[in-house]
């Protein structure tokens, strides 16, 4: 396999393995984001929000039912509709009557406006007339009009903005069902507040009440949804603009405001003819779950990034411990042929850059065949190592050696000239002879013959070696352990 072609399986073995792994985290980290957000979901829509409006509700029972089921009593009362009947004698004996009402059930106030003197009632006595011009009455004269038996009105009293209090205005009527007052109570609603203000702040959810008409009649301390405050219409809150068409139904909604999604519960409650509003903010439900899914997908890409840096570690280094062993002879551990060719390809276009001087030797083992037969193969296997390493010693860093074949070696000697090299040469002659091998005890001796050649104009490599195998050829005929030259 070419190189090119390697590098290009093993980026395709990269690409798959990041496809594979790279997609296989991002799908289980995306499946278990969508799992776990379909369950909150699924929570918050049937659970959490109905709960809290249930909770509400039962609070808004106790907080808001009772004052209408005080007015309504009061509305009926025989003593009430008699005395007014009977041309509103005593003033005392209704004073009395309204101030035993506000003590017996905590009331903030009690009252009673007659429709024939127009005349306000309280618990302290005469408080004044009611007037059709003045502003502060027109409740009166809503009440009178009314269609419906009474009216809630929530008073946000201004001076004592924490203190919200909740008129019921009840119509009185007598025995043959014509006006003839408004009565009722003012309370407190402090405990639904501090309720809502509870879930708010707790849950993070948003709860208030609006009327048939689509405004916010009650909220929180801290407003409605987005800050809205008591008597802003829906219609003027953003995403909740359709919301008012869709009302008598109750039950879920979601809507968006700002890019945030938002789940609403809404409830009818009868008895105040107004809408309950659970409203949740699906940022803050969701962003525990978002935060685990970046921390997930971080983990994998590094986890990804990781695997194929090691892999692709790997693979370059058995790519390279291949390529390695493809050029080097394993038993000298020096280059083989091929590993020569590309060393010695190398080094001619140098010597031909440089014009520097390139000699080659050819150096064949006498009688190599003698010595395996009568030692042993793995006696000449160590006489070739050793062999190999003495090359090693008596050259420089810089001249190519290599294996060229069985008991057959060949040098380069860059930059150098045919006299130089000669001398190189008889070292190497001379050194082989004196040398001793080891082998289990024995020590054995070897001579080798040498042929020289130097690299002309415009030689290719094979007529280099050519020459030098020829010089090599007449050493062996010339009696051995010999250096030959060719110079043509
Ligand atoms: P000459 O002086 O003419 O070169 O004689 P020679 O015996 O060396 O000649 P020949 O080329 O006939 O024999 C070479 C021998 O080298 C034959 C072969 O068995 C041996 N040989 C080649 N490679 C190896 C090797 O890797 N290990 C061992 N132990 N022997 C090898
Ligand atoms: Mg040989
Ligand atoms: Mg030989």
């Amino acid at each position: 396999m070419s190189p090119a072609t390697a590098q290009s399986s093993q980026r395709a073995l990269i690409l798959l393995l990041l496809l594979l792994l790279g997609g296989g985290f991002l799908a289980t980290s995306l499946a278990s984001y969508h799992t776990a957000l379909e369950s909150i979901r699924d929570n918050i829509v049937n659970t959490e929000l109905p709960l809290t409006s249930d909770n509400v509700y039962s609070e808004i029972q106790k907080d808001l039912v009772r004052p209408v089921l005080i007015a309504s009593m009061m509305a009926r009362d025989t003593f009430v509709r008699d005395w007014v009947i009977a041309g509103e004698q005593d003033v005392g004996q209704m004073t009395r009557y309204l101030a035993e009402v506000q003590q017996q059930y905590g009331a903030i106030t009690s009252f009673f406006v007659s429709e024939q003197s127009r005349t306000y009632y309280q618990a302290k006595g005469v408080l004044k007339q009611v007037d059709r011009e003045q502003p502060r009455d027109a409740w009166y004269y809503r009440v009178r009009g009314l269609d419906t038996p009474y009216e809630i009105n929530v008073d946000v009293d201004l001076a004592n903005q924490d203190r919200l209090t909740v008129f019921i205005n009840y119509r009185v009527l007598d025995y043959r069902q014509r006006f003839i007052g408004a009565t009722g109570v003012g309370l407190t609603v402090d405990a639904v507040v501090q309720l809502i203000d509870a879930y708010q702040q707790r849950y993070g959810r948003s709860v208030y009440f609006v009327d048939t008409d689509g405004r916010i009649t009650l909220t929180g301390a801290s407003g409605g949804p987005q800050g809205a405050r008591v008597g802003q219409a829906l219609a003027q809150i953003e995403g909740l603009q359709d919301l008012p068409a869709q009302l008598p139904q109750n039950g879920n909604f979601t809507y968006e405001e700002q890019g945030r999604g938002h789940y609403l519960n809404v409830r009818f409650i009868p008895e105040l003819n107004w809408y309950l509003f659970v409203d949740k903010q699906e940022d803050g439900a969701v962003a525990g779950i978002r935060r685990s899914l970046y921390l997930n997908l971080l983990v994998c890409l590094l986890v990804t990034a990781l695997v194929l840096g090691v892999v692709s570690f790997a693979l370059r280094r058995h790519q390279a411990r291949i390529a390695a062993l493809a050029t080097t002879d394993a038993l000298t551990e020096l280059p083989n042929r091929r590993g020569f060719e590309l060393l010695a390809n190398q080094a001619i276009q140098e010597a031909r850059r440089q014009q520097s001087p390139l000699c080659a030797l050819l150096l064949d083992l006498d009688h190599f065949k003698q010595l395996n037969d009568n030692h042993g193969h793995l006696a000449g296997d160590e006489v070739l190592r050793g062999f190999a390493a003495q090359l090693r010693g008596d050259l420089r860093q810089s001249d190519i050696i290599c294996r060229w074949g069985g008991e057959e070696f060949i040098l380069l000697f860059k930059d150098t000239h045919p006299a130089q090299a000669r001398q190189l040469a008889e070292k190497i002659r001379l050194h082989t002879e004196q040398n001793r091998f080891q082998h289990a005890g024995a020590q054995l001796r070897i001579t080798t013959s040498l042929g020289l050649a130097e690299l002309h104009q415009d030689d290719a490599l094979d007529q280099l070696i050519g020459r030098a195998d020829r010089a090599l050829y007449r050493a062996k005929q010339s009696g051995r352990n010999r250096l030959c030259e060719e110079s043509t």
